[in-house]
């Protein structure tokens, strides 16, 4: 366990910064910034909809994993530390959706293209675990839509090193099965109903414009 733990500790630090965001109390998570304008995304995804997910719904976990962790034997772990460790229940709720954002924020560029696609190391990984990148897309779209309910769609990575596509409940992640999160797509309806209603898949199937592969590969073991 102790040497798992490194090993997710070192990737959540290398793969992003926004972990380590903190300030005076480093027992308390902060708020990352976001690293584009809330405009930028449009019309993929919306002004409204970064305003209200990022500006309300990240900042309501932040400060109920807060909230929750303060004054428990979890206060002054970090994220992954309390991700890896803590019981089921409202912290660890919390603190995956903290991660899940965190990370969804970050990965895109607002720099929406048509034939967007991976290259390099992650184009190799997606290559040789799905056969190509239009089988990763299939798939994870497929996953998307065959969630029932809110949660998660996340391409990972396994300790070996393999790739795979993780369904993910409510605010579940990966990095609790000791897998690293590379991209993930958030399926509850409040990431999408104010653009797309009820058409998840149209908003899932825009996505691959917007994804900034240099963030995704930068997450890899
Ligand atoms: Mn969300």
């Amino acid at each position: 366990m102790i040497t798992f733990c490194a090993i997710l500790l070192l990737n959540l630090n290398t793969f992003s910064t926004m972990d380590t965001t903190r300030c005076s109390n480093p027992a308390e998570y902060h708020m990352p910034t976001l690293p584009y304008q809330s405009y930028a995304l449009a019309p993929i995804i919306s002004a409204e909809t970064i305003e209200f997910h990022f500006g309300k719904h990240l900042q309501t976990y932040v400060d109920n994993y807060n909230r929750l962790a303060k004054d428990s034997r979890f206060e002054g772990m970090t994220l992954s530390e309390v991700i890896a460790n803590a019981p089921e229940g409202p912290l660890l709720n919390n603190a995956g959706q903290v991660l899940n954002h965190v990370l969804y924020f970050e990965q895109f560029t607002p720099y929406p293209t048509k034939n967007n696609a991976p290259t390099g190391n992650i184009a190799d990984a997606i290559e040789f675990d799905f056969g190509g990148f239009d089988n990763l897309k299939k798939q994870m779209e497929e996953a998307s839509l065959a969630l029932f309910g809110s949660g998660w769609v996340w391409l990972a990575q396994e300790e070996n090193g393999r790739l795979r596509i993780v369904s993910c409940k409510n605010g579940d992640t990966p990095a609790r099965k000791g897998m690293t999160p590379l991209l993930g797509f958030d399926v509850w309806e409040h990431a999408y109903y104010l653009d797309y209603q009820n058409r998840r898949a149209e908003h899932i199937h825009n996505l691959w414009d917007i994804i900034d592969w240099n963030i995704v590969q930068s997450r890899m073991r």
